[in-house]
């Protein structure tokens, strides 16, 4: 299985490119690391997760990897999540351990980076203690309630999504100095496809600089010196890459393929890429966390003219459309329910676990996506409720308006995402009616305590939110 071969590695390709973040660690260097995070927890007990806090760090993965080997759940957060959604993470999961980032307040045991790297007793790692129906990771996204939802994700889950990420990706044995790109935080389950993608075939998993306009130049030196061959991206971070012409063959000479997941992959997109690199292989894949990743994919190939399908799913998922668990045929616009081994166990402190449902006694979750297929290709329609993505990020409109509602100041608040014509998020913005007296630079700030940078709307102070005939606001 996946830790299995990640040993192996970590072993065998010991002079090898392994991860490069502020330094470029060999798979040797990089062992050290994770044998000193596994001397520094392996009392810790089996059943209580270990929080790993950071922001792209090589030490974060290390981490990840002494967890896995010992049988034990880590949570990732980074750092650009709000203090107050960290503390609610951290004291819903009431960890033996946070690794990384010490700041948090609560009595829970810490370790940082800087004492891992001092540490100098460890030993070579000889066990596996993870089982394959063991929780392999809990990644936290966006919650209706306001609160962020724990996914739960199995061992078996994450072996089964790399076996198939290789093969989709042909890399089912190792290629020489071979290096995927990283550019999504760890707290996204994107990252996930990368990190083991590389440590399961020996890759070089170069993490990549933040996407930052102010920072173009920047990315692109990134870009040129990871010398990278593949890259697993959302669309709207390749947009924002592709803003400038510089981003093209002569940047990235080997770069052969990408692979998109997170959003809806456009055609004016896949176009352009095609222009500045000929020869890539574009791949579209499509899944939420809920579901380890991804689940379908296909190739898009140069001058596609069809509507963009996001697939076909993996061997040993089954996904079906259905209107009240009802199949629908062929052609039929219908919600999107994914079964089979993909499916995560569930939600952390979830005591209705309704979107996890038994079908024909296969797990089975309904993700709320609208589709259908047509000659055995799916295609992505819609939402069905006001679940978004923005600039990349899964993000529930009550998730922010519950958060606003619960500060003090404010009467009500209504969230809307306001869309072009290709569907594509262009704002979030949320109106808010102030109560007499309160102070909108207070508001400001609260909710900038609340919720992370990127969930933080554009607000608007109205003086009321109209209301229609049947009573819901109309804004
Ligand atoms: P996340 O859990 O952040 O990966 O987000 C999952 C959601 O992103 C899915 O339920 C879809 O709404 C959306 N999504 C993922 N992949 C695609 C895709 N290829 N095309 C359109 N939407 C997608």
């Amino acid at each position: 299985m996946l830790l299995n071969d990640i040993l192996e590695n970590l072993k065998a390709y010991s002079s090898e490119k392994c991860c490069k973040h502020d330094k470029q660690y060999t798979y040797g260097e990089f062992y050290e690391i994770v044998c000193k995070v596994y001397e520094l927890i392996k009392d810790a007990p089996k059943d209580k997760p270990i929080v790993v806090y950071g922001h792209k760090e090589v030490y974060m993965i290390a981490s990840f990897l002494a967890c896995s080997f010992l049988g034990i759940a880590y949570v990732p957060i980074d750092k650009m999540m709000s203090k107050e959604r960290v503390k609610f993470i951290i004291d819903s999961v009431n960890p033996s351990f946070i690794i990384g980032d010490c700041s948090v307040n609560g009595d829970y045991k810490t370790i940082s980076f800087n004492q891992i790297e001092e540490y100098y007793n460890y030993e070579d790692i000889v066990r596996i203690d993870m089982k394959p129906e063991d929780v392999y990771y809990i990644l936290f996204t966006s919650g209706t309630s306001g609160n962020p939802k724990g996914v739960m994700v199995t061992y078996e889950n994450i072996d089964s999504c790399v076996k198939w990420l290789k093969r989709i990706s042909g890399l089912e044995s190792h290629i020489d100095n071979y290096t995927i790109y990283n550019q999504a935080v760890f707290s996204f389950d994107l990252s996930v496809a990368d990190i083991y993608l590389s440590l399961a075939t020996g890759s070089n998993h170069y993490i990549g600089e933040d996407i930052s306009i102010l920072k173009f130049q920047k990315l692109y030196d990134d870009l040129k010196t990871s010398n990278s061959n593949m890259m697993i991206l959302t669309p709207s971070s390749a947009e924002l890459m592709a803003t400038d012409y510089q981003f093209n063959q002569t940047l990235m000479p080997h770069l052969n393929q990408i692979l998109f997941c997170g959003e809806r992959l456009t055609h004016k997109l896949v176009d352009k890429l095609y222009q500045r690199f000929p020869d890539i292989k574009i791949i579209n894949s499509y899944g939420p966390t809920e579901a380890t990743f991804a689940v379908t994919s296909i190739d898009i190939p140069k001058d596609y003219k069809d509507i963009i399908p996001i697939g076909y799913p993996k061997d040993d998922v089954e996904i079906l459309i259905v209107d009240n668990m009802i199949p629908k045929s062929e052609g039929e616009v219908g919600e999107i329910l994914i079964t089979g081994k993909s499916v995560a166990k569930g939600y952390l402190d979830d005591n209705n676990n309704s979107k996890f449902i038994m079908y024909n006694g296969k797990k089975g979750y309904l993700t709320g996506d609208l589709g259908f297929y047509k000659d055995n290709k799916l295609y992505f329609v819609s939402r069905k409720d006001t679940q978004v993505k923005y600039k990349g990020y899964r993000i529930e409109l009550s998730d922010i308006e519950n958060n606003i509602l619960s500060i003090d100041g404010v009467r009500n608040c209504k969230v809307k995402a306001e869309k072009s014509d290709s569907e594509e998020v262009k704002r979030i913005i949320a109106y808010i009616v102030l109560e007499e007296n309160a102070d909108a630079s207070k508001i400001k700030e609260s909710i900038s305590n609340k919720l992370p940078q990127y969930m933080i709307p554009t607000l608007q102070f109205v003086d009321s939110l109209s209301l229609t005939l049947n009573g819901k606001s109309e804004i």
